[in-house]
């Protein structure tokens, strides 16, 4: 595969862009790469400079729901430049925006709009130290919520439970007030709260994780979350910016029966362009300014064309309910991309839900951070360069969801699994 003006053009950006790139992970580093530069998306498909096509399973990672250059999105899109691109003014849209959300959430009674899922998690966040006057936060190893101070944050050495900076630049003073526990493993919440009792306003989690690949809570464990919190007044956020509406109209929170105080969107919601949203509880919620004391704002927020782009996605996702379609294909996908991996003798498990699946390298089930961190990191840069020049587009690490969008039909799945077959033969154990 010829990338010659690709290469060309991150050399180039390596000298005027850090990294030569706008975020870290696009970079191709964790897999030994360099990357492609996409002219156009179409479909399924992105298209690079150099002319190669791609069957693309980041999706933006995951904002991408209808495929890439939707025919009746970019309508909707034009109709609304004609309208002007930026107000700083209310419009009709934002409410519409905020019916729809509420509509589909049942534990949303009141939203706000911001401009990206960073945005969101953070001022969640914030409206819950401020709601309940209290500090510490737990989240969990493997979650992603952002680039937020209170949320960049790894897990302690030893026994301390509090965090430490997870990047430079980030107070030691703020990380400790972040409590890192482990996805799956109910105590480890349990013994956070009981040492740290009185202190915590929120627990956030990702309720279908998606940052560490695919992981999927354990009944006994989500409920025990949701459980904990209610009995400790410590607030439930959800964090649904990939799965919000994704693996069902209404969420993970839908599918688990989770009832959170608050719950974070974005990707899916803006149809590609730069959006997020954070809302719940009516009494929470008020304690926003301008009603209440808890300070956030935004420029951008509720930018008219994202609003009107995300309304045409989530009126079509409510209306043609595809969900039942995008289980199906990746459960297909699923099997087929295991049958050629069991058919070569390599260790690999999927791990899916509607709209979005991990395939590790793995011998063993994976269900915690643990397991996923013990994936076979090798095999799958081999996998994604080999799979890559085959034209199929995997995320860049293995720590990823791959996702699909209406435009994955049964054309490329059928090419993924045959790639799939070709590459697992490849790869050397
Ligand atoms: C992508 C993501 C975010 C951050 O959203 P940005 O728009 O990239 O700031 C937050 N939470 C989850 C679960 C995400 O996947």
């Amino acid at each position: 595969m010829n990338r010659k003006e690709s290469e060309r053009l991150y050399e180039k950006a390596w000298d005027l862009i850090p990294g030569g790139v706008n975020s870290p992970v696009r970079a191709f580093m964790s897999v030994g790469d360099t990357p492609f530069y996409v002219k156009r998306g179409k479909g399924a498909y992105l298209y690079d400079v150099d002319g190669n096509e791609y069957l693309d399973y980041v999706a933006s990672w995951g904002a991408i729901i209808l495929g890439h250059a939707d025919d009746g999105l970019n309508q909707e899109v034009a109709a609304a430049l004609e309208d002007g691109t930026s107000f700083g003014a209310c419009h009709p849209l934002e409410v519409e925006m905020a019916e729809i959300i509420t509509g589909a959430f049942s534990s949303i009674e009141k939203v706000r709009l911001v401009s990206s899922g960073t945005e969101a998690t953070m001022s969640a966040i914030r409206l819950a130290r401020g709601f309940t006057g209290k500090s510490g936060i737990i989240k969990f190893r493997g979650c992603y919520h952002g680039h937020a101070d209170s949320l960049l944050v790894k897990a302690g050495s030893g026994l301390a439970t509090f965090g430490t900076p997870d990047s430079a630049g980030i107070l030691i003073d703020l990380a400790r007030h972040t409590y890192v526990a482990d996805f799956n493993h109910l105590d480890s919440v349990r013994s956070i709260i009981r040492d740290h009792n009185n202190d915590i306003a929120c627990i956030i989690i990702e309720p279908i994780m998606g940052n560490m690949g695919v992981i999927l809570p354990e009944k006994a464990f989500i409920e025990g979350i949701q459980e904990m919190c209610r009995d400790r007044e410590i607030l439930l956020i959800c964090d649904e910016v990939i799965t919000g509406f994704r693996v069902t109209y209404g969420g993970a929170q839908h599918l688990y029966n989770l009832n959170p105080d608050l719950t974070c969107l974005g990707k899916i919601i803006g149809g590609g362009f730069p959006i997020g949203a954070f809302g719940g509880k009516r009494e929470i919620m008020e304690r926003l300014a301008p009603l209440g004391d808890v300070y956030q704002a935004g420029t951008l927020s509720g930018n008219p064309i994202a609003v009107r782009a995300g309304l045409y996605v989530l009126k079509y996702l409510k209306e043609a309910a595809p969900y039942r379609l995008l289980r199906e294909r990746v459960e297909f996908l699923r099997g087929g991309i295991l049958e050629a991996a069991s058919r070569a003798s390599i260790p690999f498990v999927i791990n899916s839900i509607t709209a979005m699946f991990t395939g590790f390298f793995s011998p063993d089930e994976v269900n915690d951070y643990e397991t996923a961190a013990h994936s076979n990191r090798v095999l799958y840069e081999q996998f994604f360069k080999a799979m890559l020049e085959e034209g199929i587009f995997f995320a860049p690490s293995p720590f990823e969801a791959a996702f699909i969008t209406l435009s994955h039909g049964e054309n490329e799945l059928a090419k993924t699994i045959e790639a799939c077959e070709k590459v697992f033969r490849k790869i050397k154990v």
